[in-house]
Protein backbone atom coordinates (compact mmCIF):
# COMPACT_ATOMS: atom_id res chain seq x y z
CA UNK A 1 0.00 0.00 0.00
CA UNK A 2 1.51 3.63 -0.89
CA UNK A 3 1.51 6.26 2.10
CA UNK A 4 -1.65 7.62 1.66
CA UNK A 5 -3.72 4.36 0.88
CA UNK A 6 -2.46 3.29 4.70
CA UNK A 7 -3.39 6.45 5.91
CA UNK A 8 -6.42 6.23 4.38
CA UNK A 9 -7.14 2.15 5.70
CA UNK A 10 -6.66 4.00 9.22
CA UNK A 11 -9.17 6.58 8.56
CA UNK A 12 -11.96 4.80 7.64
CA UNK A 13 -11.59 1.95 10.67
CA UNK A 14 -11.34 5.36 12.86
CA UNK A 15 -14.29 6.75 11.27
CA UNK A 16 -16.08 3.22 12.04
CA UNK A 17 -14.88 3.38 15.35
CA UNK A 18 -13.27 6.35 17.02
CA UNK A 19 -12.66 5.35 20.39
CA UNK A 20 -11.26 1.22 20.49
CA UNK A 21 -10.18 -0.47 23.10
CA UNK A 22 -9.20 -3.95 24.38
CA UNK A 23 -12.44 -6.06 25.37
CA UNK A 24 -10.41 -7.28 28.36
CA UNK A 25 -12.20 -5.53 31.70
CA UNK A 26 -10.16 -4.18 34.37
CA UNK A 27 -9.81 -1.35 36.25
CA UNK A 28 -6.24 -0.58 37.14
CA UNK A 29 -2.72 -1.78 35.07
CA UNK A 30 -2.57 -4.74 37.67
CA UNK A 31 -5.67 -6.27 36.47
CA UNK A 32 -5.39 -5.22 33.11
CA UNK A 33 -1.78 -7.22 33.37
CA UNK A 34 -3.41 -10.09 34.82
CA UNK A 35 -6.21 -10.12 32.51
CA UNK A 36 -3.86 -10.37 29.44
CA UNK A 37 -1.46 -12.99 30.44
CA UNK A 38 -4.88 -14.98 31.73
CA UNK A 39 -6.04 -14.05 27.46
CA UNK A 40 -3.26 -16.30 25.60
CA UNK A 41 -4.69 -18.54 23.15
CA UNK A 42 -8.08 -17.61 24.88
CA UNK A 43 -11.07 -15.38 23.88
CA UNK A 44 -11.27 -12.24 25.80
CA UNK A 45 -15.15 -13.26 26.69
CA UNK A 46 -13.98 -16.15 28.27
CA UNK A 47 -11.30 -14.12 29.93
CA UNK A 48 -13.76 -11.40 31.15
CA UNK A 49 -16.33 -14.28 32.39
CA UNK A 50 -13.32 -15.46 35.29
CA UNK A 51 -12.12 -12.28 36.04
CA UNK A 52 -15.32 -10.15 36.29
CA UNK A 53 -15.62 -12.44 40.69
CA UNK A 54 -11.95 -12.46 40.65
CA UNK A 55 -11.21 -8.58 40.30
CA UNK A 56 -13.99 -7.29 42.50
CA UNK A 57 -12.10 -8.69 45.65
CA UNK A 58 -8.34 -8.45 44.03
CA UNK A 59 -7.06 -5.40 42.89
CA UNK A 60 -3.55 -5.02 43.37
CA UNK A 61 -0.29 -7.74 44.00
CA UNK A 62 -0.69 -8.62 47.52
CA UNK A 63 -4.27 -9.44 47.35
CA UNK A 64 -3.67 -12.25 45.00
CA UNK A 65 -0.95 -13.31 46.96
CA UNK A 66 -2.99 -13.44 49.81
CA UNK A 67 -5.89 -15.27 47.46
CA UNK A 68 -3.22 -17.67 46.93
CA UNK A 69 -2.32 -19.82 43.82
CA UNK A 70 -5.01 -22.71 44.50
CA UNK A 71 -7.78 -20.39 45.13
CA UNK A 72 -6.81 -18.50 41.62
CA UNK A 73 -6.44 -21.73 39.98
CA UNK A 74 -9.91 -22.54 40.89
CA UNK A 75 -11.08 -19.03 39.80
CA UNK A 76 -10.01 -19.35 36.51
CA UNK A 77 -10.30 -22.93 35.76
CA UNK A 78 -12.84 -22.12 33.07
CA UNK A 79 -9.64 -20.95 30.81
CA UNK A 80 -6.99 -22.61 28.48
CA UNK A 81 -3.80 -23.64 30.03
CA UNK A 82 -5.08 -22.48 34.07
CA UNK A 83 -2.26 -24.58 36.04
CA UNK A 84 0.59 -22.51 34.18
CA UNK A 85 -1.46 -19.41 33.85
CA UNK A 86 -2.18 -19.53 37.79
CA UNK A 87 1.77 -19.93 38.38
CA UNK A 88 2.30 -17.26 36.60
CA UNK A 89 -0.13 -14.66 37.86
CA UNK A 90 1.26 -15.36 41.23
CA UNK A 91 4.96 -15.56 40.16
CA UNK A 92 4.48 -12.20 38.72
CA UNK A 93 2.50 -10.65 41.49
CA UNK A 94 5.72 -11.52 43.80
CA UNK A 95 7.66 -9.94 41.33
CA UNK A 96 5.64 -6.93 41.43
CA UNK A 97 6.04 -6.18 44.79
CA UNK A 98 9.77 -7.76 45.46
CA UNK A 99 11.18 -5.21 42.43
CA UNK A 100 8.96 -2.82 41.64
CA UNK A 101 7.01 -1.68 44.70
CA UNK A 102 3.34 -3.62 43.98
CA UNK A 103 3.49 -1.44 40.81
CA UNK A 104 3.20 -2.38 37.51
CA UNK A 105 6.67 -1.09 35.34
CA UNK A 106 6.46 1.20 32.22
CA UNK A 107 9.38 -0.35 30.47
CA UNK A 108 9.10 -3.16 27.85
CA UNK A 109 12.17 -4.86 29.13
CA UNK A 110 10.73 -4.74 33.35
CA UNK A 111 7.58 -6.38 31.63
CA UNK A 112 9.12 -8.53 29.88
CA UNK A 113 11.45 -10.10 32.80
CA UNK A 114 7.87 -10.47 34.47
CA UNK A 115 7.05 -14.46 34.37
CA UNK A 116 4.34 -15.32 31.57
CA UNK A 117 4.62 -12.13 30.21
CA UNK A 118 5.82 -11.77 26.50
CA UNK A 119 6.59 -9.05 23.99
CA UNK A 120 2.75 -9.26 22.71
CA UNK A 121 1.56 -8.87 26.50
CA UNK A 122 4.10 -5.91 26.95
CA UNK A 123 2.79 -3.92 24.28
CA UNK A 124 -0.89 -4.57 25.05
CA UNK A 125 0.24 -3.14 28.53
CA UNK A 126 2.13 -0.56 27.13
CA UNK A 127 -0.10 0.64 24.96
CA UNK A 128 -3.86 0.29 27.02
CA UNK A 129 -2.88 1.27 31.11
CA UNK A 130 0.33 3.96 29.95
CA UNK A 131 -0.51 5.32 26.25
CA UNK A 132 2.36 3.93 24.48
CA UNK A 133 2.59 3.53 20.76
CA UNK A 134 2.76 0.08 20.52
CA UNK A 135 2.05 -2.51 18.04
CA UNK A 136 0.76 -5.87 19.79
CA UNK A 137 0.41 -8.08 17.32
CA UNK A 138 -1.95 -11.25 18.15
CA UNK A 139 -3.59 -13.83 15.48
CA UNK A 140 -6.09 -11.31 14.06
CA UNK A 141 -3.59 -8.39 13.34
CA UNK A 142 -1.02 -11.12 11.85
CA UNK A 143 -4.01 -12.29 9.58
CA UNK A 144 -5.36 -8.90 8.52
CA UNK A 145 -1.65 -7.33 7.83
CA UNK A 146 -0.91 -9.89 5.65
CA UNK A 147 -4.28 -10.33 3.83
CA UNK A 148 -5.13 -6.70 2.66
CA UNK A 149 -1.45 -6.18 1.91
CA UNK A 150 -1.19 -3.18 5.09
CA UNK A 151 1.77 -5.25 6.78
CA UNK A 152 3.33 -8.38 5.44
CA UNK A 153 5.70 -10.76 7.49
CA UNK A 154 6.06 -14.42 8.06
CA UNK A 155 6.61 -13.76 11.93
CA UNK A 156 4.75 -11.70 14.26
CA UNK A 157 8.04 -9.82 14.71
CA UNK A 158 8.32 -8.50 11.01
CA UNK A 159 4.91 -7.57 10.93
CA UNK A 160 5.40 -5.27 14.01
CA UNK A 161 8.56 -4.22 12.75
CA UNK A 162 6.36 -2.90 9.59
CA UNK A 163 3.59 -1.55 11.58
CA UNK A 164 5.77 0.23 13.44
CA UNK A 165 7.49 1.90 10.66
CA UNK A 166 4.00 2.38 8.22
CA UNK A 167 1.11 3.67 10.83
CA UNK A 168 0.95 7.13 10.81
CA UNK A 169 -0.65 10.21 13.09
CA UNK A 170 -2.60 10.27 14.40
CA UNK A 171 -3.42 6.60 14.43
CA UNK A 172 -0.18 5.01 16.09
CA UNK A 173 -1.41 5.02 19.65
CA UNK A 174 -4.93 3.01 18.90
CA UNK A 175 -3.84 1.13 15.32
CA UNK A 176 -3.87 -2.15 17.28
CA UNK A 177 -7.30 -2.28 18.71
CA UNK A 178 -8.37 -1.26 15.22
CA UNK A 179 -6.60 -4.08 13.17
CA UNK A 180 -7.84 -6.39 16.34
CA UNK A 181 -11.16 -5.35 15.95
CA UNK A 182 -11.07 -5.12 12.63
CA UNK A 183 -9.88 -8.93 12.48
CA UNK A 184 -12.07 -10.14 15.38
CA UNK A 185 -15.69 -8.68 13.88
CA UNK A 186 -15.21 -8.64 9.84
CA UNK A 187 -12.30 -9.96 8.21
CA UNK A 188 -12.52 -13.00 10.49
CA UNK A 189 -10.01 -16.17 9.68
CA UNK A 190 -12.62 -18.51 8.02
CA UNK A 191 -14.90 -16.35 6.04
CA UNK A 192 -13.81 -12.77 5.66
CA UNK A 193 -16.66 -10.46 5.32
CA UNK A 194 -15.71 -8.35 2.33
CA UNK A 195 -19.01 -7.23 1.21
CA UNK A 196 -19.46 -5.19 4.46
CA UNK A 197 -15.78 -4.29 4.88
CA UNK A 198 -14.92 -0.33 5.15
CA UNK A 199 -11.21 -1.11 3.17
CA UNK A 200 -12.55 -3.57 0.47
CA UNK A 201 -10.64 -1.47 -2.17
CA UNK A 202 -7.70 -0.65 -0.56
CA UNK A 203 -7.30 -4.59 0.28
CA UNK A 204 -5.31 -7.15 -2.00
CA UNK A 205 -7.01 -9.86 -1.03
CA UNK A 206 -8.83 -12.10 -3.37
CA UNK A 207 -11.51 -13.42 -3.88
CA UNK A 208 -13.03 -10.96 -1.89
CA UNK A 209 -16.36 -12.80 -0.24
CA UNK A 210 -19.82 -11.82 -1.76
CA UNK A 211 -22.87 -10.83 0.83
CA UNK A 212 -25.13 -14.06 1.62
CA UNK A 213 -27.56 -13.54 -0.72
CA UNK A 214 -25.43 -13.47 -3.39
CA UNK A 215 -23.40 -17.11 -2.51
CA UNK A 216 -26.73 -18.34 -1.90
CA UNK A 217 -27.22 -18.11 -6.01
CA UNK A 218 -26.29 -20.81 -8.37
CA UNK A 219 -22.73 -20.03 -9.64
CA UNK A 220 -24.21 -19.16 -13.53
CA UNK A 221 -26.29 -16.21 -11.97
CA UNK A 222 -23.11 -15.17 -10.88
CA UNK A 223 -21.89 -13.24 -13.86
CA UNK A 224 -19.94 -9.76 -14.95
CA UNK A 225 -18.90 -7.14 -12.19
CA UNK A 226 -20.68 -8.24 -9.10
CA UNK A 227 -23.29 -5.11 -7.69
CA UNK A 228 -22.45 -5.39 -3.91
CA UNK A 229 -19.16 -4.50 -4.99
CA UNK A 230 -20.96 -1.04 -5.02
CA UNK A 231 -22.21 -1.56 -1.64
CA UNK A 232 -22.99 2.00 -0.22
CA UNK A 233 -22.10 2.12 3.24
CA UNK A 234 -23.56 4.20 6.71
CA UNK A 235 -22.05 7.54 5.21
CA UNK A 236 -23.86 6.84 1.63
CA UNK A 237 -20.70 6.69 -0.19
CA UNK A 238 -19.61 3.61 -1.88
CA UNK A 239 -16.45 2.44 -0.81
CA UNK A 240 -14.78 3.20 -4.32
CA UNK A 241 -15.95 6.55 -4.46
CA UNK A 242 -14.43 6.89 -0.21
CA UNK A 243 -10.88 6.74 -2.02
CA UNK A 244 -10.82 7.95 -5.41
CA UNK A 245 -8.01 10.71 -5.78
CA UNK A 246 -8.09 11.48 -1.84
CA UNK A 247 -5.10 11.67 -0.24
CA UNK A 248 -4.97 12.77 3.56
CA UNK A 249 -8.22 13.29 4.47
CA UNK A 250 -8.45 14.77 7.97
CA UNK A 251 -8.99 12.08 10.50
CA UNK A 252 -12.29 12.17 12.47
CA UNK A 253 -10.82 12.09 15.95
CA UNK A 254 -7.46 12.93 17.16
CA UNK A 255 -5.49 11.26 20.01
S1 LIG B 1 -11.90 -6.84 1.92
FE1 LIG B 1 -12.20 -8.83 2.92
S2 LIG B 1 -10.14 -9.67 3.14
FE2 LIG B 1 -9.92 -7.47 2.75
S3 LIG B 1 -9.81 -6.52 4.78
FE3 LIG B 1 -11.92 -6.46 4.15
S4 LIG B 1 -12.83 -8.33 5.01
FE4 LIG B 1 -10.59 -8.59 5.03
Amino acid sequence: MTRDQVFEFFRRLAEANPSPTTELESTNPYQLLVAVVLSAQATDASVNIATKPLFEQIRTPKQMIALGEERLRDAIKTIGLFNTKAKNVIALSHALIDDHGGEVPRTREELQALPGVGRKTANVVLNTAFGEETFAVDTHVFRVCNRTGLAPGKTVDEVEAKLEKIVPQPFRRDAHHWLILHGRYICKARLPECWRCPVIDLCRYKPKTPPPEERAKPTAARSGRPKWSKARTATGRTAAKRSGGRSRARPNRLP
